[in-house]
């Protein structure tokens, strides 16, 4: 029997106004190499200054992560060629990084809790990119320069779907603090998978294998999946230690398999010291002060929405997992006698299902007041459940139609007035006699087919409870 272990590598771009150590601004839709200046072209005589901004999200990420955040920590070099790095050294921090010991809990599928260790999270200069055209390859810098945080687990996780619990947790905390958009495919949420395998029981570990440039949480956990198979088949095959070696390998989306890329460094090859061109970074009692003040997370959300609002686990998870749904979610429910489930439903089923191409929920011409008064139609029983759909498909048309007018307008009002629906019930039972006959002399079913008509010559606007309740009363 074998044991999967995994530790991530997970470099987060941040969301500041301009770079790490210059000026020049962080936006990538520039023209080529536009955002640059002698700083982060690395020409001589240039020297960095530290992004204060740069350390403020640094701080809040530490107080997210439960970690202990250094109040003074240092800048190092570490030295390697690309093509796409003007310096030829990067500078990060190896020997005392900002954030120390920090944790991230994940539930399981089977819900029971885990706590995943983090060993450390530091800030880092990011490369630029090379564009390949054919044999002709380019550099634009624009990047080159910008801030990263990089957090890095202790190898804590036993499965793919683990890793992908933690990445999805550590995406969304970031997205809930602000510090980076995360877009995944957009290079601004990075994941380096380290894997190997042991036999169960064993304590020791084993060779690890770094799988790189994987881009969706799907790619990830097939990713694992299939180094993971590759590690077993070696070992049962009695080709561990041939094949097993301490590599970085790149996944294959269209294989499904790793590929050998190159032997990986040691840390000896980076000739790490300390970065000469910087001051130390020190956060400030007055930054610390701030910065640990953060906004509530989504473990929290979780938590007060189930106990405030009363909604089930399932859609506090669904809802709480990225901050825009639960934003969108508290307005909802600021509407007067909005029920969770109510909102929840509209929020989770009906509203993605007509979100097409490039409408999200931040665009949708739904908005959450809307949505949030919508619902609060359903729960006074104005209109059905079944109608709300459709008032939900004729806003979902017009940005400017409002609900209640739309209502009116397709003439979907419920009818609750027991009169209304004892007329309509009396004039059904009035024209199939032999129905009542039948249902009376014990055919049941048969109930079915009179709240149907009755529903039906109702145009589906009377209350679905209050047919049920009247047509007991009357048939007996
Ligand atoms: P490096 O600095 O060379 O990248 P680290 O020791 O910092 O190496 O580890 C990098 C990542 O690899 C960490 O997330 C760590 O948890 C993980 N890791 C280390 N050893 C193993 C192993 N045997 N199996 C799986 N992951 C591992
Ligand atoms: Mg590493
Ligand atoms: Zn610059």
């Amino acid at each position: 029997m074998f044991e999967t272990v995994i530790g991530l590598e997970v470099h987060v771009q941040l969301n500041t106004k301009t770079k790490l150590f210059c000026s020049c601004a962080t936006s990538f839709n520039h023209k080529q190499n536009i955002n640059t200046c002698p700083t982060c072209l690395a020409l001589p005589g240039a020297l960095p200054v530290l992004n204060q901004d740069v350390l403020a999200k640094a701080v809040m990420l530490g107080t997210a992560l439960d970690a202990t955040v250094n109040r003074t920590s240092y800048f190092d070099r570490k030295s390697y060629f690309y093509p796409d790095s003007p310096t030829a050294y990067q500078i990060t921090q190896f020997y005392t990084p900002v954030i120390q010991n920090g944790t991230l809990g994940i539930t399981l599928e089977d819900g029971t809790e885990k706590t995943i260790r983090i060993g450390f999270a530091h800030i880092e200069a990011d490369a630029g990119k090379s564009i390949h055209d054919g044999d002709i390859s380019k550099v634009d810098l624009n990047r080159a320069g910008t801030p990263l945080l990089e957090i890095v687990t202790q190898p804590d996780m036993r499965s793919a779907k683990e890793a992908v619990l933690y990445l999805k947790k550590l995406h969304s905390v970031i997205r809930y603090l602000n510090i980076g958009d995360a877009n995944m495919q957009e290079g601004s949420f990075r994941v380096d998978v380290n894997v190997s395998i042991r036999p169960k029981g064993d304590e020791k570990l084993y060779t690890r294998v770094e799988v790189k440039n994987i881009n969706s949480f799907k790619f990830i956990e097939k990713a694992i999946e299939v180094e993971v198979r590759r590690q077993r088949d070696a070992w049962e095959d009695g080709l561990y230690e041939e094949e097993i070696f301490q590599e970085t390998r790149l996944y294959d989306q269209e294989k499904n398999e790793t590929r050998s890329m190159r032997g990986k460094e040691e840390a000896a090859d980076y000739r790490y010291f300390r970065e000469p061109d910087l001051l130390k970074a020190v956060v400030t009692d007055e930054m610390f002060e701030k910065y640990t003040k953060i906004p509530e997370l989504p473990d929290a959300k979780h938590e007060r929405f189930v106990k405030e609002f009363g909604l089930s686990i399932y859609n506090a998870d669904v809802i709480t997992a990225n901050i825009e749904t639960a934003c969108f979610f508290e307005t909802m429910m600021q509407e007067d006698g909005v029920s969770a489930k109510t909102a929840a439903s509209l929020l989770t089923v009906e509203l993605p299902s007509r979100l097409k191409g490039d409408v999200n929920i931040s665009n949708s011409p739904v908005n959450a007041k809307k949505l949030g008064f919508l619902a609060k139609r359903v729960d006074d029983r104005t209109i059905s459940g079944k109608a709300a759909k459709d008032v939900l498909d004729a806003l979902m048309e017009d940005i400017d139609a409002d609900v209640d007018a739309t209502i009116e307008k397709l003439g979907l009002k419920q009818v609750t007035d027991m009169g209304a629906i004892e007329a309509i019930c009396d004039a059904i039972i009035a024209a199939n006699p032999e129905k009542v006959e039948q249902y009376q002399g014990g055919k049941e079913k048969l109930f079915g087919f009179f709240v149907g008509q009755t529903m039906k010559a109702s145009k589906g606007t009377a209350s679905p409870q209050v047919v049920n309740e009247i047509l007991k009363a009357k048939l007996g």
